[in-house]
């Protein structure tokens, strides 16, 4: 089948240690009939084919269990891909904020403003807060879980996972030094 660079994207999010075992999960819209998305259970750096999501239809049993949040955000949303992520730092960060304003150039420059939102793992509440959020952001953070982020390519959602990670570590380091 077509690759939509699901190995490649997964490759680099364990190379960043932006998720641990077979967490995270990625996707990638097919025009207006569903997406594509990792299956559960599989590694994100061996995903294998992705199962097939339709925007009106049966869900595959063994979509990534997360397939409920892609699903919203492309319905209300332009994104043509998703990369969820649990970057440790982005998480840790969100366990004390309501929204992470970067300090680095580059979190500055390409989202100098990371809502968080909540919701529990796996459910319709955790899907409909952050579609809420990717309405107007790129990149935001499930409180204590991890980072969703949408772009036109998944080249450009995992650059705003890794950036969003890079400044929340900036944060955390500044403080040795205060
Ligand atoms: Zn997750």
């Amino acid at each position: 089948m077509q690759d939509y660079g699901f190995e490649r994207i997964g490759k680099r999010l364990f190379a960043e240690h932006l998720v641990g075992g077979n967490f995270g999960n990625i996707s990638v819209r097919d025009g207006e009939k569903g997406f594509f998305v990792k299956r559960t259970g599989t590694y994100l750096d061996d995903p294998g084919d992705p199962a097939f999501v339709p925007f009106h239809g049966e869900v595959p049993k063994d979509a990534s269990s997360e397939y409920r949040v892609h699903l919203a955000v492309y319905r209300k949303t332009a994104y043509k891909a998703i990369v969820h992520a649990h970057p440790p730092y982005a998480v840790a960060a969100s366990l004390e904020a309501d929204e992470i304003r970067p300090l680095d150039s580059e979190g500055i420059m390409f989202c100098p403003l990371i809502p968080v939102t909540s919701g529990d793992p796996g459910t319709q509440g955790l899907a409909d807060a952050v579609t809420a959020a990717m309405l107007h952001h790129k990149l935001v953070i499930a409180r204590g879980h991890g980072t969703f982020a949408g772009g036109a390519t998944l080249d450009e959602a995992f650059q705003l996972t890794s950036l969003a990670e890079h400044a929340c570590r900036v944060i955390a380091f500044r403080k040795m030094f205060l």
